[in-house]
């Protein structure tokens, strides 16, 4: 039986991810292939929302943004700004802590060639939606791409034409802060759409507003 506001691993609601994630069971047994939990503690200050699990990664070792190339950045550049500790492995047991900081995904399911259609975008933000909402402590969001940026906004009944994506742009969704990056992938960042130099300038960001909040006791 699955807590409630999280997906069971056999959620079967959207019918298109349902099937690739059957066929994933088949073809290779040992993977998690299942719906990724959310990584970090409920109780941290920022959050950060990725596209979907990569097929190879989160959907291979049940932990958002571990086992491909995408974690590989992103982890680097949390730790670097104070929000992980420990040596990233690209394994779910590394070791690795996220500090004031949690990691989900807008769509749980690993959706083929990584493109989730928008109706199971839509229909995954019923988890989004409580993944933000029990997190009391919570000061910013970070969206990774514009996927997760649209969907974060309409989780809050926001405008999209008064929350713009820009990459390491902020917009407030009330109390909230939302900065908006480029997605860490391997093609963004082969292609040059995201160098590291600019993901770094988003967290760098991040960490300023929040140490101008309160600086974290954590
Ligand atoms: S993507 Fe989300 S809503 Fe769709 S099947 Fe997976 S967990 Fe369920």
């Amino acid at each position: 039986m699955p807590a409630a506001g999280k997906p069971g691993r056999d959620c079967p609601r959207c019918p298109r991810l349902v099937a690739y994630r059957e066929a994933l069971r088949v073809k290779e047994p040992t993977w998690f292939n299942a719906p990724v939990p959310s990584f970090g503690s409920i109780d941290a200050r920022l959050l950060v929302v990725g596209l979907a699990p990569g097929v190879q990664g989160a959907n291979r070792t049940g932990r958002p943004f571990t086992g491909d190339y995408a974690g590989v950045l992103l982890y680097e550049t949390l730790s670097l700004y104070g929000f992980a500790n420990g040596k990233f492995d690209a394994r779910i047991d590394d070791g690795l802590e996220l500090i004031d900081c949690r990691i989900t995904n807008a769509v749980r399911c690993v959706p083929p060639e990584n493109k989730p259609l928008p109706v199971e975008i839509n229909t995954c933000r019923d988890f989004l939606n409580p993944t933000i909402a029990e997190m009391k402590n919570l000061k910013a969001i970070v969206v990774l791409g514009h996927v997760a940026h649209n969907s974060v906004v309409s989780a809050f009944g926001a405008k999209k034409s008064q929350t713009p994506f820009k990459h390491a742009g902020k917009n407030m969704l009330g109390e909230l802060a939302l900065f908006s990056s480029y997605h860490c992938s391997r093609y963004n960042t082969n292609t040059g759409v995201l160098t590291t130099p600019m993901f770094r300038d988003v967290f760098e960001k991040v960490r300023r507003y929040l140490d101008e909040k309160q600086p974290s006791a954590l």
